[in-house]
């Protein structure tokens, strides 16, 4: 099967988060075409491959894409090949990764078969980290090791960032505004903003670097003339191992007057051992790249505890952008990379 006409396939599909069924579909029959046993839960499709006794890796990516948004210059769903390039909406994010992960899978037990076993999910709804793979895992044998297929310009992501939401309200006292008097709970919330801004987290991961913290959002007052009584922030926090969000919401809230909440600590940062089997195939796969930290989100955050690397073709700065692509030979590369990480990886795991 050719990568490059399946991904083009792939990319005509359109499959917005929630609506993946079509593509769902596709990739099904494209999995029973490669000699697989498609197996459909929800919208996540599965697939295993059996080489006997040994590990169980997991291959993951997913088949949802961001809307095709405004901007483009050429359409988002022809999946033309222009200079090499292919475009279209989740092609580089992350339906190249998906097609190269399940063609190298299918290269690599065709003949001399890793002994093993290679459970590919394409796993759906991971833009707005919904019914995915959060749900799917529980339902599947522990694997030994992932790979989230991801853009990375086929480099080893070894680490990466967490996000923690939190909300402040900066509470006042309602007065008119002509009579003064009252509690400005602006004015409450302007001050914590600037004590935000002040805070420095200064222990640094090894590969993530340092842990940041930004107020993105405000919102107080109804009317021009009145005191505004309550006022809203919410602070976007990226975390790493080296700082816990228990350690950061007791210092917000030591340095803010406000009241805070949490709004999100499920997706925490998470990280594999530089030594681990999983982490030496990647970078044998790809000699030239080198490991690294990432500071995007992707479904990895589901896979804690699982020694993980995020890897794929593409870069992820084209990902959620108009005319995204993906380059014909970063795909291809991409197959070969993959093939070549499961070999590496249960030779290792065997050693
Ligand atoms: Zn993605």
């Amino acid at each position: 099967m050719n990568a490059v006409e399946l991904l083009r396939e792939v990319v005509r599909i359109p499959s917005e988060s929630r609506q993946e069924d079509a593509v769902v579909a596709r990739l099904e029959s494209a999995m029973l075409e490669l000699g697989m046993a498609p197996k459909k839960t929800g919208r996540n499709l599965t697939a295993l491959l059996d080489g006997g006794d040994g590990p169980l890796l997991l291959l993951n990516s997913h088949t949802d894409t961001v809307p095709v948004g405004q901007g483009w210059t050429r359409d988002p769903l022809k999946a033309d090949i222009e200079d090499g390039r292919i475009y279209g909406r989740g092609s580089n994010d992350a339906k190249g990764c998906l097609v190269a992960m399940m063609i190298a899978a299918a290269k690599a037990f065709k003949s001399n078969a890793p002994k093993g076993k290679v459970l590919i999910a394409a796993s759906c709804e991971e833009e707005v980290l919904g019914q995915g793979l959060e749900v799917l895992l529980p339902t599947l044998p522990r694997p030994d090791a992932a790979v989230v297929g991801e853009p990375t310009g086929l480099k080893a992501a070894v680490a990466q960032k967490g996000l923690l939401l939190l909300e402040i309200i900066a509470k006042g006292r309602s007065a008119h505004a002509a009579h003064g008097g009252g509690i400005n709970a602006v004015e409450a919330a302007a001050r914590d903003v600037l004590a935000l801004s002040k805070i420095q987290f200064n222990r640094e991961h090894p590969a993530l670097g340092a842990t940041t913290l930004h107020v993105t959002q405000i919102s107080g007052g109804d009317r021009h003339n009145v005191i505004p009584d309550r006022c809203k922030l919410v602070v976007d926090i990226r975390t790493t191992p080296s700082v816990s969000p228990d350690e950061i919401i007791a210092l917000v809230k030591k340095t803010v007057e406000g009241e805070v909440t949490i709004r999100s600590n499920r997706l925490g940062s998470v990280e594999t051992d530089p030594n681990h089997a999983i982490v030496k195939a990647a970078l044998a796969a790809n000699p030239s790249g080198r490991a690294y930290g990432s500071p995007t989100l992707s479904d990895w955050v589901f896979l804690k505890g699982i020694p993980t690397v995020k890897a794929g073709p593409g870069d992820s700065k084209r990902s959620h952008t108009p005319d995204e692509y993906l380059e014909v030979a970063e795909l291809e590369a991409g197959v070969d990379f993959y093939e070549k990480l499961i070999r590496t990886y249960f030779a290792k795991a065997a050693a």
